[in-house]
């Protein structure tokens, strides 16, 4: 049987306990000895389990184990001791070796545990230091230590780099010389300064401060903090200072735009509504006071519609509404009445979504710009546009009516030239014809038979008629034209009329029958001399241009305001062409001018006159070869029955 010395510091009873309950071979060890065995090596096995699972329960308290063994045996079970046994001896030893031993190798364990305990700090250390390091270059402003000690006088215990950058000043020189930083301050801060520093260095609190440095010739804005903490020797203040300079001056940049923006809301002369998304007024600017007659501090919070009704009668509150989902309206002109206030007029209105730097939408923008003035401007304009208008028509109307009576100035120029001319002509025939036959007569040494005097005397005679039928023509037309000539009305039947002058007109035995129709018997109010002139001239043309033998048909007839009388002859006619001119002054168809003698061409214009100056009508109506019918018509008189 190999021997096997096993030894524990700790848990010796139990262990041995343990041992002898299983193992006769465990033989009784010293009480004062320090857990040493006599194990054989197959019960070796078990106690190498009871230790690692004692060692296993107690990782916190460490448990020498010592083998005495011989090489061979060692070699056998050299694989299961690791991790359980410490040392392992090969020559038998004595108890108080033994212990020496153990304590050795207890202080190795503590030695070993302090090592590992101080290299573990060591690496700590190291990383706290690097991170502070890497955090005082990289966080911006300054980071400072500030001490207070209980003896001596402050100082800064530690300045980050940050230093050269906001105070100008390097690090280790700011440690040095701590004035090159409290200088700095702002001389209207500095009391200021000092006294928040001491009270906050008395009372032991947190130290923070905003204000004002000159540095180098140039004010920045800096902040800091710091917050106290107790050392053996005093206290600490760990603290930053920040250069806030261009916050401050963005700050005050978004102050004086704020301040803009309300001047401009408040000095402009259009009504500005802002609300936000809940429809609460947010702002009511001066120029929409005076519009609607309500101070701000009635709306201000309130819902717009409260003030706005007539827009809900206007079906405009929609848009207020709408632009909430980002539409933004149209301008549109209303007639506002604040029946708050009773202040109304025209306004124009625009409703516009607000929207933050997101595109949010943040509420709704309403101008109201008040347009009464321009508005009544624009209607009066309007008006005197039309009015304007109006008149330029009726100029251009009396242009066109000035032109129209300059053309016919010109017309009636011309006819009377044509008058003139025609005139002279008709009167020049028969005189030339007189003037020739008188100075024949009255030729010296000529003798004319009897006869042919008497003949000539004859002429002369037709011709000076001729020529005073045609001068009353002339003289008739002229004072018709000029409407001098005075109707001397009375009421009459035309028939009658008629049939007195059927019977002196002179039919020079050509055996002409003139036959009176009367259809209907109607009277008129009329100058029957006049009257009996057209009917003379109608008819002796009609007699002219009847064959002998032939007959004539006067027709008289009446509707409910007229009386009608047609004029009825088989003769040539007239050509179509010709029907509207015939009745013009001189005017005679072109075959009839060989006829001269036959008339002045004047018996009709006179006709159309004078039944013109009764209100009547006269045309005719004709085929050539067929014969032609002349109708006039005048207005019933007033006693018809
Ligand atoms: P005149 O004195 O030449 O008859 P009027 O004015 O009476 O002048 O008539 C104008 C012309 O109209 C005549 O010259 C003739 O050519 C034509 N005219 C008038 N009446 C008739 C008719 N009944 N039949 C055919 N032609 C006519």
């Amino acid at each position: 049987m190999h021997q096997i010395h096993l030894c524990f510091e700790s848990q010796r009873n139990e262990i041995i306990e343990w041992l002898q309950s299983r193992y006769e071979v465990i033989k009784t060890i010293p009480q004062e000895a320090y857990g040493l065995f006599l194990v054989d090596s197959v019960s070796f096995e078990r106690i190498v389990q009871c230790i690692r699972m004692i060692k296993n329960k107690n990782t916190h308290v460490y448990m020498p184990v010592i083998l005495v063994s011989n090489r061979a045996d060692l070699n056998k079970i050299e694989n299961r001791f690791s991790g359980v046994v410490d040392e392992v001896l090969f020559e038998p030893i004595v108890i108080t070796e033994l212990r020496l031993r153990i304590e050795a190798l207890l202080k190795a364990h503590e030695f070993s545990i302090k090592a590992k305990q101080l290299y573990e700090n060591e690496i700590k250390l190291e990383l706290q230091a690097k991170r502070l390091d890497n955090l005082s270059k990289n966080v911006p402003g300054m980071i400072y230590q500030f001490a207070v000690p209980n003896q001596g006088s402050t100082r800064f215990e530690y300045i980050s780099n940050g230093c050269r950058e906001i105070f100008d000043v390097e690090p280790e020189e700011a440690v040095k010389h701590p004035q090159l930083i409290i200088s700095t301050v702002h001389p209207d801060e500095r009391k200021d300064y000092e006294n928040n520093l001491a009270n906050a260095i008395q009372e032991r609190r947190t130290w923070t401060w905003e204000g004002r440095y000159i540095i180098k010739g140039k004010t920045k804005w800096i902040k800091g903090a710091s917050t106290p903490h107790a050392e053996s020797y005093g206290f600490i203040w760990d603290g930053v200072m920040v250069d806030v300079t261009a916050l401050k001056e963005a700050e005050e940049n978004v102050r004086n735009l704020a301040l803009y923006n309300e001047q401009i809301v408040e000095n402009t002369n259009e009504g500005i509504l802002v609300c936000d998304t809940g429809m609460h007024i947010t702002t009511w600017n001066h120029a929409l006071e005076k519009i609607s007659g309500i101070p701000r501090s009635e709306v201000i919070g309130h819902h717009p519609l409260e003030f706005f009704q007539f827009l809900v009668t206007q079906r405009l509150h929609l848009q207020f509404e709408q632009a909430l989902y980002g539409i933004a309206g149209q301008t549109k002109d209303y007639w506002y009445e604040f029946e708050k206030s009773g202040k109304s007029g025209w306004a124009k209105n625009l409703n516009i979504p607000l929207r933050n730097a997101k595109g949010e939408i943040t509420g709704v923008l309403c101008t109201i710009d008040e347009i009464t003035i321009s508005k009544k401007a624009e209607e009066e304009l309007k008006s005197m546009v039309t009015n304007l208008q109006n008149k330029n028509e009726e100029l251009t109307k009396m242009n066109k009516e000035l032109d129209n009576a300059n053309d016919r100035l010109k017309n009636i120029d011309a006819i009377k030239s044509q008058f003139v001319s025609t005139a002279s002509h008709e009167i020049r025939t028969p005189l030339t014809s007189i003037l020739g036959f008188v100075q024949t007569l009255r030729a010296p040494g000529i003798k004319i038979p009897e006869g042919n005097r008497l003949e000539y005397l004859k002429i002369i005679e037709n011709e000076a008629i001729r020529l005073s039928q045609l001068v009353e023509s002339l003289l008739n037309i002229s004072r018709l034209e000029a409407g001098k000539q005075e109707l001397r009305r009375n009421v009459f039947f035309i028939s009658e009329l008629i049939s007195a002058i059927r019977d002196t007109i002179h039919l020079e035995k050509r055996n002409i029958n003139i036959i009176i129709v009367e259809k209907d018997s109607g009277q008129v109010s009329a100058d029957s001399q006049q009257i009996e002139l057209v009917i003379r001239n109608i008819l002796n043309n009609a007699v002219r241009y009847t064959r002998p033998g032939g007959t004539i048909e006067v027709i008289i007839s009446r509707t409910v305001k007229e009386v009608i009388v047609a004029i009825k002859d088989y003769g040539p006619g007239i050509p179509q062409d010709q029907l509207q001119a015939i009745f013009e002054k001189f005017y005679r168809i072109q075959k009839d001018r060989s006829t001269i003698g036959h008339g002045s061409g004047l018996g009709l214009s006179i006709a159309k006159e004078i039944i013109k100056a009764h209100n009547g009508r006269i045309w005719v109506e004709s085929n050539v070869g067929e014969g032609s019918t002349f109708f006039f018509a005048l207005p019933l008189g007033v006693n018809t029955g």
